[in-house]
Parts: structure tokens; C-alpha cells; sequence
């Protein structure tokens, strides 16, 4: 087919989205001939039926690759700007999207989201090349997914990073700015970006899904300042907001402290999306009450890390007893589980991952209390996965896998292929760094060529639960249940 065909079904896929109307159709065209370095038309194109999107990118992409339109290391952009072609423009979104939302906020939702797959805005053939699989905890099934669609980052290089001024622009990978912004080495290709702007008690957000979404409907909720993400009273009213405004989808915050916190700090926002987390499925470990908020049903659940589930009809006291908590727990100390909100020279340790959903007419609010310190004996996180667990995971533990989805690094895939090998007594050049853990494998199992890659995979979420017991401040033990009972008689004090 030729290349002025994919032209043509290029045009219709933009007519048909919204993003021209019909009068726009040559235009688009005479844009896209240029974009593609091409100066003239050929009468013998037809009306097709509607084409794949992605499909036709990669016809485009190879045409101007093979032609020398861009260079091979250019593809990210020059894809990217290729998109913005098929994707309208940000006030017809928001436009749309609102004007849907009116039906229900599930057809906006669902309008944008496959808007942001079809322009490849979400990177849907990247991310089903991630590994996915469900571990039987006792904790109920966590979800282990190996990502091979986005590079690691280090824990003391998201904490150095926190102390850089960036004077460049956009500031982060999370300003508004970045809609529409071509790109360069430091920053990703953005032409095709758009966010929905939405209102949440009166300060002007945007929602964006995330391009290399690690689990359904996968989305960024950002503020349109570039201001530090804090964990507040604002925040906790911000999550009931956006339910209020979305009450399909879960949304979460990422704790404001480095070693417990998320990837980026500098950048107050939030994660929502699509998606029943373990941890929303996991059952209350047992009931608890709070004196002030009789109205509101609390509990322990049965998780390896320390969560508080609130639960009521009344958004209000939801927040005010998360502020009630959050105050306690920045002041708690237990020095005997090596909890300490504070050390000498000032510096704050405690804080909270929030995450929330509706049930029904519930709101529920899930609480999970961390602590930042470090030890001689941990210096990478008191209450982090500790060294013997590193050659498997040692970023941070965010809000995703807080909730139980464990998100493995890449380099991970070639490794556990050679510990297979070594399990099987063949030849390997196995990572020194599993060397232990595969040694305890081999005394406590037995390896077959059928069976081994199941196992390692399986042995892999045990290493992810005892990722999570480490992040636990309150144990899941009879020291730890007890530590945790003598904080709750605190937060009643
Ligand atoms: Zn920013």
C-alpha cells in the first residue's frame, strides 16, 4: 500500500476522533506531507474503513526513518509529534471530556483513556511486554509484574534530586508544562500529551493518564503549581474530592518523605486509576475505635504493612480523623520496635501513604503509617527492604506497592534466568548478589526443567512479602500487634 494510502486513513483516523472536522482534511494532509518530507499527492487513494492507529504510525516511522526525515535516537519525539497530528487539541478534550462527564463520569474517563491509547499517549504495546503474575501470600494473592517498559530509579539518587534546583523547563515530568512540549534529552516527548483540568476544593488540578501505566486506567493527578508533594489535612480533602468527582477510581498519594516516598518529591500529586489493589481486597486484622470519631468504622487490616482502614458515609470525618492520626503519628515514638518521629538535630521522620476509594455510598481511607529513619545497622531504611533483599528490590516502596503490586526491575529477567540454571545444576553465570538466596532455594526444594521458572517466580513474591514486612513499622508479630495497640491508645489519649 502506499504511503499517500496511510496518509489518507491517517486523516480519516483524525476526522473520526475529533481532532479536524471534514473542512480540515486537506490541511491535515498538505501538514503531514511536510512533516513527512514529501511535496506532492497521489489521486489513487481510497476511503478505507478505519485503521489501526499504532499500525500506521509504524508505516509513517519507517517511511521518514528510511527517508532521513529524523535520526533513529529522534524516534521518541518525532513519533510523539507524529501523534499530536491524530490528538485535539487540549480545549476540545476538555471539552469533550466534560461535556461526557455529564452522562456519566465513566464515559469521560473511558473516552479519554482510549483517546490516550489510540494517539499512544498510554504506551500499550510497552506495557504488555511487562511480566505479570499473581504470588499466593498469606495476605491473599499480591501481584508481582516485572516492568521491562521503564528504567529503575535509586532511592539516594530520587533523595539527591529533592535538593537540585532545576531552573530548566518544564520544571518536573509533572508540570503542566509538559503538554504539548517536543522534548529533549532530559525530557520525555510530550506533543502528544493532554491533560483534563479539573477543580478540587478550589485549586486547579490536571489528570493525565501515566504513559507506562503499572496497572489499570493508570493516572496522574498533578497540581498546576510545581510546588512539593505534602501529606496534610489538603491532601486527605483533595483524595475525598476527586472520589467525590470520580468515584470509579481509587486514587492515592505517594508519602513526602525520601526512602518512603515516591520518585518524585518535588511535584504535589496524586495516583488514581482503574484498578482493586491486594491491598483493598485484604480484610480488617481487627476492629479498633477512635473515641472522637464514633461515626466512623476503623480497623487494623491484615497486611504486612501498618494500615488503618477508616470507613464512612461522611467524607468530613474521614479526613478530620486522617488528620487526627497523621498529628499522633508525627509525634509517635516506640523506641523498643525502633520507632523514633524524630531525631536530634530536628528532623521529621513519620508520615503517611494515603489511599482512598468509595464503596458503595462508603468512603474508605486506608492509612499506612511510615517511618524514614535509617540505622547503623540499616543505613539504607530502618523501615526498607533490608540488604539480603536488595539483589531483588531496593527502590523505594510507594503507594503501588504498598497496596501489594510489586513493580521489579528489568535487569531482573536476564538474572533469575541464570538462578534458574543454577537451580537446574547447569552451567550459569548467576548474579554473586543471588548467590545466597539460591543456595537456601536449592537446600529447602527440588528444580526440574518443567518446573523451575514457576518456582523462582514464586520464590521471587515471597521476597516481595517480606519487601512489604520490612516497610511494616508495627511488625506482624506479638511484639508489633502490641506496639501497635499502645499507639492507637495514643492516638485516644
Ligand atoms: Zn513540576
Amino acid at each position: 500500500m502506499s504511503i499517500y494510502q496511510k496518509i489518507q486513513d491517517f486523516v480519516k483516523l483524525a476526522i473520526a476522533n475529533g481532532s479536524i472536522e471534514a473542512i480540515d482534511e486537506i490541511y491535515l494532509r498538505n501538514r503531514l506531507l511536510h512533516f513527512l518530507s514529501l511535496s506532492d499527492w497521489s489521486e489513487n487513494v481510497q476511503e478505507t474503513n478505519l485503521s489501526d492507529s499504532l499500525e500506521i504510525m509504524d508505516e509513517l516511522l519507517n517511511f521518514a526513518l528510511k527517508k532521513g526525515v529524523f535520526k533513529a535516537a529522534d524516534t521518541e519525539f518525532y513519533e510523539s509529534a507524529l501523534m499530536n497530528f491524530i490528538t485535539p487539541l487540549p480545549s476540545k478534550v476538555n471539552h469533550v471530556f466534560w461535556k461526557k462527564y455529564q452522562q456519566s463520569p465513566e464515559s469521560a474517563t473511558n473516552y479519554f483513556y482510549d483517546l490516550a491509547k489510540q494517539v499512544n499517549q498510554v504506551k500499550t504495546r510497552e506495557i504488555a511486554k511487562n511480566i505479570e503474575y499473581l504470588y499466593p501470600s498469606t495476605y491473599g494473592d499480591l501481584q508481582i509484574t516485572i516492568n521491562l517498559s521503564k528504567p529503575e530509579k535509586d532511592p539516594k539518587a530520587i533523595a539527591a534530586a529533592k535538593l537540585i534546583h532545576d531552573n530548566s523547563y518544564p520544571k518536573c515530568a509533572l508540570c503542566i508544562e509538559n503538554e504539548g512540549f517536543y522534548g529533549n534529552g532530559n525530557k520525555a516527548a510530550r506533543s502528544n500529551h493532554r491533560i483534563v483540568r479539573l477543580e478540587l476544593n478550589d485549586e486547579k488540578w490536571g489528570f493525565q493518564y501515566s504513559p507506562y501505566a503499572y496497572f489499570n486506567e493508570h493516572s496522574i493527578v498533578l497540581n498546576e503549581k510545581h510546588q512539593p508533594m505534602a501529606i496534610d489535612h489538603r491532601c486527605f480533602s483533595n483524595l475525598m474530592a476527586f472520589l467525590d468527582l470520580f468515584p470509579h477510581y481509587m486514587i492515592g498519594s505517594n508519602a513526602d518523605l525520601p526512602i518512603v516516598g515516591g520518585s518524585i518529591l518535588t511535584h504535589d500529586h496524586y495516583q488514581a486509576g482503574r484498578h482493586e489493589f491486594p491491598m483493598a481486597k485484604a480484610a480488617l486484622r481487627e476492629k479498633i475505635s477512635l473515641d472522637k470519631f464514633p461515626e466512623i468504622e476503623v480497623g487494623i487490616v491484615n497486611w504486612p504493612m501498618s494500615v488503618l482502614r477508616l470507613s464512612s458515609r461522611n467524607s468530613e470525618s474521614i479526613v478530620a480523623a486522617s488528620d487526627e492520626i497523621l498529628a499522633k503519628w508525627r509525634e509517635y515514638n516506640d523506641l523498643s520496635l525502633s520507632i523514633r518521629a524524630q531525631s536530634s538535630d530536628g528532623t521529621l521522620h513519620h508520615t503517611i501513604t494515603p489511599i482512598a476509594r468509595k464503596r458503595g455510598d462508603f468512603y474508605e481511607m486506608d492509612l499506612v503509617l511510615r517511618d524514614n529513619n535509617v540505622s547503623e545497622t540499616f543505613p539504607d531504611g530502618i523501615f526498607h527492604p533490608h540488604a539480603e533483599l536488595h539483589h531483588i528490590k531496593k527502590e523505594n516502596i510507594g503507594l503501588i506497592e504498598a497496596m501489594g503490586l510489586a513493580i521489579l526491575p528489568a535487569r531482573l529477567v536476564p538474572e533469575l534466568a541464570e538462578v534458574e540454571k543454577y537451580l537446574l545444576g547447569k552451567e550459569n553465570q548467576m548474579d554473586e548478589i543471588h548467590k545466597a538466596w539460591a543456595d537456601q532455594l536449592k537446600a529447602t526444594d527440588q528444580f526440574s526443567v518443567e518446573d523451575v521458572h514457576y518456582k523462582v517466580g514464586q520464590a521471587v513474591g515471597e521476597v516481595f512479602t517480606k519487601v512489604l514486612q520490612d516497610a511494616g513499622v508495627f511488625k506482624d508479630d506479638e511484639s508489633g500487634h502490641a506496639g501497635f495497640h499502645n499507639f492507637i491508645d495514643f492516638i485516644n489519649s
